[in-house]
């Protein structure tokens, strides 16, 4: 569905005067207004965009050296901070909340010259699988609108497959990029933790939530990476970037000598067999091309979940507690005293799925059943963390499914919140490990994308996007 150039080519098309950034921006407002039945866009940002090209293509008829991205339209999720635009995290609570800053990773892409032409749904903070926890609409899946796309980045997702921008931005804390990708058919990039600043992105999980890129291929996401990529002041937890950088050689990865584990308690009969099926035949392809495939266990990760449901709720009810309805977004302007300020604001300004989080999280964090869950779950989360660790110790990379299902119908999982974290097993445990992991598409089932899910050790984002883009040939 999506017909953009390579990003490259694109922004040195610009840079060459080829290309206008103007145009490269109307286009991608066009798409938007055209594909708009599929909602994937909360707001646009027609006049900034444009100027911002304008100032772009002035620059060029100057002979102005540009940035790498030189003039690319891309889409940010709308937790990300967009300097003087209203960021929402598609909740009610954020309502009329203008940005006074921008996040670090869009003022990274716009110092190389990328333009942000709008802003893309999510479950309301990023809480969900499917973005019907979006306060404002559910976005539809490009390949069946009965569908969900994915969540809670699906917006980005279904712009990237719907060919709204070459490329757009998502949060990962437990899958919110890596799942959306699977279900819309594109590639989604979670980085190690750390790997890109989180400083203006609205916090989730503190310790889960990583930003990465959205695209069509690897090697744009590669791109898009390597420009956000290293360390920020403004977040303490950022580490320094690969010294190669992250943009991919022109010499595909050589998979002779590389070991890849198939991760064994994500491929049991349980897997739907179509899923199965296309992810046998991309390891029989990798075997084929020179790698060496082994199954490996880390009998600990069918607790990634549990333990995944119990740190992520109680991390996000601590970040939530900052939505009173005295700083951010919305207020209830009638309120009788402070008390009555914030449980009006908070009662109408949380869906469903915040307060259940909210509830969650101080229960286990509280006093008397601290122990039995926070500090249990953490224990466990020590346990998956040591068992990567062990088995990178074996092989180089492992491999397994994105999710266990490829997109399903709007409304199907609604009423039954256990069902719908399940569609995030298969992608919670890179998150509390910190590693890297990326969703390429990966055939069918059904007629319905599926994803193939990539992981490597902490820190070896370059390796991994390498084998990723050996793989996306090899299934091609
Ligand atoms: N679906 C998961 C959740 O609801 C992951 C969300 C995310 O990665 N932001 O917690």
């Amino acid at each position: 569905m999506s017909a953009w150039k390579p990003i490259t080519q694109l922004a040195a098309d610009v840079q060459a005067g080829r290309t206008k950034a103007v145009d490269l921006v109307e286009r991608s407002l066009a798409a938007i207004a055209e594909h708009e039945e599929y909602k994937a866009i909360i707001a646009t940002l027609n006049e900034t965009a444009k100027s911002r090209a304008k100032v772009i293509d002035e620059q060029v008829a100057n002979g102005v050296k540009l940035g790498r991205l030189a003039g690319v339209p891309f889409i940010a999720k709308d937790n990300f901070l967009v300097f003087g635009a209203e960021t929402t995290a598609a909740s009610n609570i954020l309502r009329g909340f203008t940005a006074p800053y921008q996040s670090t990773a869009i003022e990274r892409l716009e110092a190389e010259g990328a333009i942000c032409v709008a802003k893309a749904n999510l479950d309301a903070f990023a809480h969900g699988s499917s973005t019907e926890n979006s306060d404002f609409f559910t976005t539809l899946n490009p390949h069946d609108k009965t569908r969900v796309p994915g969540g809670s980045s699906g917006g980005s997702g279904a712009a990237v497959v719907l060919g709204l921008a070459p490329f757009a931005l998502g949060s990962d804390t437990g899958g919110s990029i890596r799942l959306p990708a699977s279900f819309t058919g594109c590639v989604g990039y979670k980085p190690t933790y750390g790997l890109v600043s989180r400083s203006g992105v609205v916090a989730m999980g503190s310790s889960l939530d990583t930003i990465g890129p959205l695209a069509m291929g690897v090697e744009d996401a590669a791109l898009v990476l390597d420009v956000m990529a290293g360390k920020d002041p403004l977040d303490s937890t950022t580490i320094a970037k690969d010294p190669a950088g992250y943009v991919l050689p022109t010499q595909a990865l050589d998979l002779t000598g590389v070991t890849i584990g198939v991760i064994q308690e994500y491929m049991t009969d349980a897997l739907s067999p179509p899923i199965k099926s296309e992810v046998e035949s991309a390891v029989a392809k990798l075997r084929a091309a020179g790698a060496k495939i082994t199954q490996v266990s880390l009998p600990s990760l069918p607790l990634g979940l549990a333990v995944y449901y119990v740190l992520c709720p109680a991390e996000v009810s601590s970040n939530l507690s900052r939505y009173d309805g005295q700083r951010y977004g919305s207020f209830t302007a009638d309120a009788q005293n402070l008390f009555d300020s914030y449980t009006r604001t908070r009662e109408t300004g949380f869906g469903a799925e915040a307060k259940r989080r909210i509830m969650v999280g101080t229960y286990v964090l509280s006093s008397g059943y601290y122990d039995a869950y926070y500090k249990k779950a953490q224990t466990v989360r020590t346990k998956i963390i040591n068992e990567f660790a062990a088995v990178f110790n074996k092989v180089d990379y492992l491999l397994g499914p994105t999710a266990p299902m490829t997109a399903f119908k709007i409304g199907e999982n609604t009423t039954d919140p256990l069902q719908m974290y399940l569609a995030d097993i298969m992608t919670v445990s890179a998150n509390l490990a910190g590693v890297p992991a990326i969703s390429i598409p990966c055939g069918l089932a059904s007629g319905l994308p599926v994803g193939l899910q990539l992981i490597a050790p902490q820190h070896a984002d370059r390796k991994l996007l390498q084998l990723a883009q050996k793989t996306e040939e090899l299934l091609s």
